[in-house]
């Protein structure tokens, strides 16, 4: 049994949703079909889930939202009309309003009941569709199939893990299950969303939760590059990857897959396949957990802005036994998270992200620094870009730090860190901002041999 997940361009309007209906013919094993919200039809059109954020966030201020209501109404009026099934848009249009206008307290919750409906009503519609042309086909409503979601410490939603074994029953259902993506509940019975691009997790959850034989996830490429395509013209693609080579190039902004949607089906040992709704005989990218063959040495390069350096200066720094403990303990306790430690003799670097560590936490962090732990110094920089080179094959090649380094140092590009990851499938270098996309081209011309 296979779980089919399709994204927003794949549902942006009726031609490419009846592809989809098309592909899920095409293969018998495809039974869960996971949607997301009807996605951009062209490069300035507006994503259903921007809109109805603009739409909750407007009742939110007390301002008018209809203008927002009706340009949601709209995007699913041509659909449906185009797909000859206006007669959902009856129970749509209720759906959305009634959710719209819902007395509400927590204006967490009310946004996302209102961000929801972008996916639950591409469900609503791909099962009418595929109905209305003989396939016998089920609107699965994550309330009644038990997707429990409850938020964590920091308001992100995690899974209840009662969720897999009530999702499990979907196998069963003689119907294709037709299974929004994005939201779930929580015990209560509200509705609670993932972070953006979240589809994707539920995709995973449902082929975790029936043990698929293959989670497939259909966009608009035809594989995963080793670089970004805007950085270097026509990359090499990426036919097979590991979970964890993609997690690294994750890491450093491959933004293929939703972050947190590896680990359902990278727990169970269940391959994802990355396909193109409109090349559908492409082969893809497969995620798995072990490689059958390697492409190239290097499976990919990313770079990610946005880190900071705080560097700590303590003569005989060795010598004091828990320094390191005190340390991290400050950052744990301003709620920042650690990103690397490369460190020296006398000196540790801490990598963070800007986006947690604000100029007011920067403040605070460092005077508790040098009042609680009476350094030398303590250095920030601002400007950190990571750039990660990954390759399970170059854990058993020599020579491949000599050539990356020599490739950036030609290009001009000063190094600030350098670090092999543990797993040795991975060498990190942090560089300064300006440099990420220069240094993620020149290792990509020396490492792919142009
Ligand atoms: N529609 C949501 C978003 O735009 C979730 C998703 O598509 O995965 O982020």
């Amino acid at each position: 049994m296979k779980v089919a997940k399709f994204g927003g361009s794949s549902l942006a309007d009726a031609i490419h949703i009846k592809q989809v209906c098309d592909i899920i013919d095409q293969d018998s094993e495809r039974h869960i079909i996971v949607v997301s919200a009807p996605g951009k039809r062209y490069s300035d059109d507006s994503k259903v889930t921007d809109l109805l954020i603009n739409l909750a966030k407007e009742r939110l201020a007390g301002t008018d939202y209809n203008p927002s209501l009706l340009a949601v109404f709209e995007r699913f009026e041509i659909i449906a009309n185009d797909l000859s099934i206006s007669e959902v848009m009856d129970s749509i249009k209720k759906k959305i309003s009634t959710v719209a206008s819902a007395p509400y307290t927590d204006e967490i919750k009310y946004l996302d009941s209102v961000k929801a409906m972008g996916e639950d009503c591409s469900a609503v519609i791909l099962a009418a569709y595929l109905n209305s042309i003989g396939r016998k086909a089920k609107y699965c409503n994550p309330k009644d199939c038990g997707l429990i979601l409850e938020h964590d410490e920091v308001g992100k939603a995690i899974i209840i893990d009662e969720s897999y074994e009530n999702l499990a029953k979907l196998a069963n259902e003689d119907a294709l299950c037709i299974f929004p993506g994005f939201f779930g509940y929580n015990s209560k019975g509200e509705i609670i969303t993932f972070s953006r691009g979240g589809s994707d997790i539920t995709g995973s959850v449902l082929a975790g939760a029936v043990m698929a034989t293959v989670y497939e996830n259909w966009t608009d490429v035809d594989n995963v590059f080793a670089v970004n395509p805007s950085i270097v013209k026509n990359p090499f693609p990426i036919t097979e990857i590991t979970y964890d080579e993609m997690r690294e190039l994750a890491y450093a902004g491959f933004s293929v897959l939703h972050e947190e949607a590896l680990f359902p089906v990278y727990k169970r040992g269940i391959p994802v396949n990355i396909k193109n709704t409109n090349n559908p005989s492409a082969k893809g990218t497969t995620i798995v957990s072990k490689r059958t063959h390697y492409d190239s040495l290097v499976t990919g390069i990313a770079g990610e802005k946005g880190f900071c350096t705080v560097t700590i200066n303590k003569y005989l720094m060795n010598r004091q036994v828990g320094f390191l403990l005190g340390l991290l303990t400050i950052f744990a306790q301003e709620g920042v998270s650690i990103e690397h430690i490369p460190s020296g003799i006398d000196s540790v670097t801490l990598i963070v992200r800007k986006k947690y560590f604000t100029p007011e936490k920067e403040q605070i962090i460092v005077s508790r620094i040098k009042s609680e732990l009476s350094v030398e110094s303590v250095h920030v920089e601002r400007d950190l870009a990571i750039v990660m080179i990954v390759g399970q094959a170059m854990a058993n090649s020599v020579g491949i730090m000599a050539r990356a380094a020599s490739a950036l140092g030609n290009a001009g590009i000063n190094l600030k860190i350098v670090n092999q990851g543990a797993s040795e499938i991975s060498l990190m270098f942090g560089v300064s901002e300006a440099y990420c996309s220069y240094a993620v081209k020149a290792l990509y011309k020396e490492l792919f041999k142009l």
